[in-house]
């Protein structure tokens, strides 16, 4: 269970947009690894703390937060609207907040932060990538697993992606000495301060390549592509984006790749036409049909259904086939199908249609004579899409 953003951030949901920077840059500072190294909990709070702070602090994401809460960001951006998940992404999303590049660190005296780079991981993390993915109605009613070939880089075979030629291929880093940063003393209107900074030689990596693989030329990665199992849950719509940790391109040497992000595309249905939950189809009828009533078979998003009409259905007749329209992405509703009812008018007749028509536009039995109980068409719109 997610907790409230504003719970997170100890703040109240009237809370002013300075009150909400203050009260974030408060928990960051408390939960910052610099002050709890290696303790997990605290990592998590300030991921979290992040992720609230990203909503609270941008009006549109804070207004759909106040109105629909957790859901109002849909799947797949870790139900946030988030894609905040390493500490190098915080860092470089909320950089302003700390007080500008290496500020931070140094308030605690500590060794810093070395640019917010996850001493896991050295070389540069991989760009995220983008594909558009075409689901047809079918597909999104039920949810899918697609299999996709994406080109991308990854990681290089030949080195295991550390872009060297071999093992001895590594020479300490003469500027930093191995660990990757450089401290640096600086006079600013606070006063001095020791700063740290990531090294600019080695790029934070703590050596330097003497001699470079062959096959990615030092790089650590290749142009190259793979399958993708891509799970698609039931619901989604056009325009919705799913993102894929990790799956994006491959970092430089080692470094973290990028995400995948999966835009939705929705394959048009020749005959169904979705509005939002629920999908429309018009259906043409003889005139005799709707007079006497009919069994006819329609198309559904899942595959055909027989629909009984009545003796006496008028046309512009709204019909309902429950729950045979989409399922709520996140959640438990279900659309309907609507099948509007249309009487189809001949437009060529024969002399003879035309005499037996016009003899039984004399009978009173073809007057129009709208019932009382007949809902208007506009009552009967608003009912049918409520
Ligand atoms: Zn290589
Ligand atoms: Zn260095």
């Amino acid at each position: 269970m997610k907790r409230d953003y504003y719970e997170i951030l100890g703040v109240g949901k009237s809370a002013s947009a300075d009150e909400i920077k203050k009260a974030y840059r408060k928990t960051a500072m408390q939960y910052h690894p610099d002050r709890n190294p290696g303790d997990k909990a605290a990592e998590d709070k300030f991921k979290e703390a992040a992720e609230a702070y990203e909503v609270l602090s941008d009006a549109d994401k804070r207004a759909k937060y106040d109105r629909y809460g957790h859901q109002a960001f849909g799947p797949g951006t870790g139900g946030g609207g988030f894609h905040n998940t390493n500490m190098e992404d915080i860092f470089s999303h909320f950089g302003d907040i700390f007080g500008g590049n290496d500020m931070f660190g140094s308030f605690f005296g500590g060794g810093g932060r070395s640019s917010g780079r996850s001493s896991q991981s050295t070389g540069q993390r991989g760009s995220n990538l983008r594909i558009k993915l075409k689901l047809t109605y079918a597909e999104i009613a039920s949810g899918v697993t697609k299999q996709v070939k994406v080109k991308k880089h990854v990681a290089c075979n030949t080195c295991g992606g550390n872009g060297a030629k071999d093992k001895s291929s590594f020479q300490k880093c003469g500027t930093c000495g191995g660990n990757g940063q450089v401290k640096r003393v600086q006079n600013t209107f606070l006063g001095q301060m020791q700063t740290v900074t990531t090294c600019p030689t080695c790029n934070g990596e703590g050596a330097t390549i003497t001699a470079k693989c062959g096959s990615c030329k030092g790089e650590g990665r290749v142009f190259g592509e793979e399958m993708i199992n891509i799970e698609i849950p039931a619901g989604v719509q056009e325009g919705m984006q799913l993102s894929m940790g990790g799956k994006g391109n491959a970092g430089e040497r080692g470094g973290y790749p990028g995400d995948l992000i999966i835009q939705i595309q929705e394959e048009a249905h020749p005959e169904l036409e979705r509005d939002g939950l629920n999908v429309a189809y018009d259906l043409h009828l003889t005139f005799p049909d709707v007079v006497f009533g009919t069994e006819v078979e329609v198309p559904t998003i899942t595959g055909r259904a027989k629909v009984k009409i009545p003796a006496g259905t008028q046309s512009g007749k709204i019909l309902r086939l429950k729950g045979k329209g989409f399922p709520e992405v996140q959640g438990y509703a279900k659309g309907d199908q609507l099948i509007q009812i249309n009487v189809w008018t001949p437009q060529h007749l024969s002399a003879e249609e035309k005499e037996i028509l016009e003899k039984l536009n004399e009978s009173p039995n073809f007057k129009p004579n709208p019932d009382k109980k007949d809902k208007s068409f506009f009552d009967k719109v608003k009912e049918a899409f409520s």
